[in-house]
């Protein structure tokens, strides 16, 4: 199995070659540069962030490192799942990390609010959060799932479908 910073390096490697591709035939594709930016963005969060590999999160990883202090957020994620598991697996497992994600920071938010209003005062969150643009969204989306497909694939971890096609 791949290391945390394999994975990065392969990632990063592979991110290089598509921006060098990007830029080369820059001028066949119809993408606006903040969808470009908001893909790399996302990717790279993906990479080093959000990996499948939050699974041990229990123990020491690096993405959970990079979390610096909020590191332990991902502790119940990695109870959860067992390492290798539906994690790993093309859309469920990607998925399972930014539903967790949007939970914890919903709860949190949320208690947070009924904290100050408790005190009188409140977040005002209502109006203030909104999803980006569908060209964005749909950028966002696929960065963040490319960037765990490539450790999928780095792990030996293909979708079934291909699989079914050569046969
Ligand atoms: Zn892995």
């Amino acid at each position: 199995m791949p290391s945390g910073r394999v994975h990065e390096t392969i990632n990063l490697c592979a991110l290089g070659l598509g921006s060098a591709g990007y830029l080369a035939f820059k001028g066949s594709f119809d993408l606006e540069d903040s969808a470009a930016l908001a893909f790399v963005a996302s990717y790279c969060v993906g990479t080093f962030l959000i990996t499948p590999d939050l699974d041990l999160a229990e123990r020491n990883v690096r993405a959970k490192g990079r979390w610096g202090l909020l590191g332990w957020i991902w502790v119940p994620y990695g109870l959860m799942f067992s390492h290798r598991g539906l994690s790993h697996t093309w859309f469920i497992g990607p998925l399972t990390r930014l539903a967790y994600l949007f939970l914890l920071g919903g709860a949190l938010l949320w208690a947070g609010d009924g904290l100050l209003r408790y005190w009188g005062a409140s977040l005002e969150l209502q109006g203030r959060i909104s999803a980006p643009p569908g060209e964005i969204l749909g950028a966002m989306t696929l960065g963040y799932y490319v960037s765990q497909w490539l450790h999928l694939i780095a792990d030996g971890i293909w979708p079934d479908f291909p699989r079914r096609l050569r046969r």
